[in-house]
């Protein structure tokens, strides 16, 4: 029997079963038809079953599936790196693969410490992070969630040491947003007083907290962060694993903002959601750290698949397909469309390039909109009370219509 990730068996009803994805829409054996509006956990940008995506892992995976990467190289490797090389900024060129958000987290943690330690430095023991952060579901990136999380509170017994900052959220009418903001910027001052040459990293989701509930703050905030944080020595991490790949309006987050980080960790929609791959970027200067005669300063850690040929394939196509200039035109589309909308009986709205977000009064209503609106076709799944629109870039302006159309109808029903 299938035990179902973030569900509770008990109260959950059976899963829909699938046979067939086409861009937008999800197929059932029962013959029904879903609009995917969250693009399956956020990873499938281009749509499913995209059959460039489609047609290059089944050539890769003819020609050479997989090789261990300690000893081997390959194309599909090289040639992903090359190309993510023309939208990272320069400084960050050293690529280090894994599997998943959690491990491209985790590694970046692991590094960001040992850095110190093969400086010598092994008192920088503590992570900062933001309230409410969530960085994948391993032990490391659980912890740098913060004890606050709302998704790992039964394993807080195993959690190392951070120091947590409130973030304000940043959404369409907004009141008080800057003092709120100089606030969470006292806080974080007294703590680099008191714990500053303790911190190794800052770990956050730039601009962009997912899976807290679609929050969003301010470049100007994030800016400010980073540079105080910097004055310290401190190394900077930013989880793109959701933001990056144009979810945002431009390639990276961090493209809204002057401060660059050390470590730059991306995956979901690295290869168009067709399979599991991801990186963990960094700098000449980190990598030059573990440069060494003894061993022991080696980064000891790797997966079996690590940057597996047949993903990297699927990551080169997807990339190509993302740059060309229609996906682009469209992107831009989806953004102006979202914020042309305007929804009636909802709080907090809040739309930040393909993404579009709102709270309701709680969360049976939200579960309530989500379950008419599966009738009607169109698949949504809630965060508590906050619903969120988040298309792959393939979906059309009459799509677009249709879903805010019958999601409009459904609102001023609840
Ligand atoms: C989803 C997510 C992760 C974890 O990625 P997995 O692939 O689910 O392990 C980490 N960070 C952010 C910001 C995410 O949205």
């Amino acid at each position: 029997m299938i035990w179902r990730p973030f569900t509770q068996e008990k109260i959950t009803p059976p899963s829909i079963k699938v046979v067939k994805g086409n861009g937008l829409y999800l197929y059932t054996d029962d013959g029904r038809r879903y609009a995917d509006m969250i693009s399956s956990w956020w990873v499938n940008i281009h749509g499913h079953a995209n059959k460039e995506i489609a047609a290059v892992i089944a050539e890769q995976a003819a020609t050479l599936e997989h090789v261990i990467f300690a000893a081997f190289t390959h194309q599909p490797a090289e040639e992903l790196i090359e190309k993510l090389k023309t939208v990272l900024p320069k400084e960050l060129n050293r690529f280090f693969f894994s599997d998943d958000g959690s491990t491209a987290v985790e590694v970046a943690l692991k590094l960001a410490y040992q850095f110190f330690k093969n400086r010598g430095d092994d008192k920088r023991k503590i992570y900062l992070h933001f309230e409410g952060a969530y960085h994948g579901d391993t032990y490391g990136s659980m912890s740098a969630s913060g004890k606050h999380s709302m998704y790992h509170f039964n394993f807080l017994d195993f959690f190392f040491d951070t120091i947590e900052i409130k973030a304000p959220e940043f959404y369409d009418g907004v009141d008080g947003l800057e003092q709120q903001e100089d606030a969470s910027i006292s806080e974080l001052e007294r703590n680099l007083e008191r714990y500053g040459q303790r911190i190794c990293a800052l770990v956050v989701e730039p601009l962009l907290q997912g899976a807290r509930g679609m929050v969003m703050h301010r470049v100007e905030f994030l800016e400010r962060v980073v540079k105080m944080v910097r004055e310290y020595g401190i190394l900077v991490i930013f989880d793109e694993v959701f933001t990056g790949f144009y979810r945002t309006g431009r390639f990276f987050a961090m493209d809204y903002l002057c401060e660059k980080p050390d470590f730059i960790c991306l995956s979901k929609g690295l290869t168009g959601g067709f399979l599991p791959l991801a990186l963990t970027v960094t700098t000449k200067q980190v990598y030059e750290r573990f440069l060494s005669n003894d061993l022991r300063k080696t980064f000891i850690h790797g997966h079996s698949y690590t940057a597996n040929p047949i993903a990297c394939a699927a990551a080169c196509r997807s990339f190509e397909i993302l740059t060309r200039e229609n996906t682009i035109a469209h992107i831009s589309e989806i953004k102006a469309f979202h914020k042309s909308i305007r929804l009636r009986g909802v709080q907090k709205r809040r739309t930040f390039g393909t993404m579009t977000a709102f709270d309701l009064p709680s969360k049976e209503s939200a579960k309530r909109l989500s379950d008419v609106l599966l009738e009607r076709g169109i698949f949504l799944r809630p965060l508590g009370n906050m619903i969120y629109l988040l298309p792959p870039y393939c979906i059309t302006r009459e799509e677009l219509e249709w879903v805010y159309h019958e999601m409009d109808e459904c609102l001023s029903k609840l």
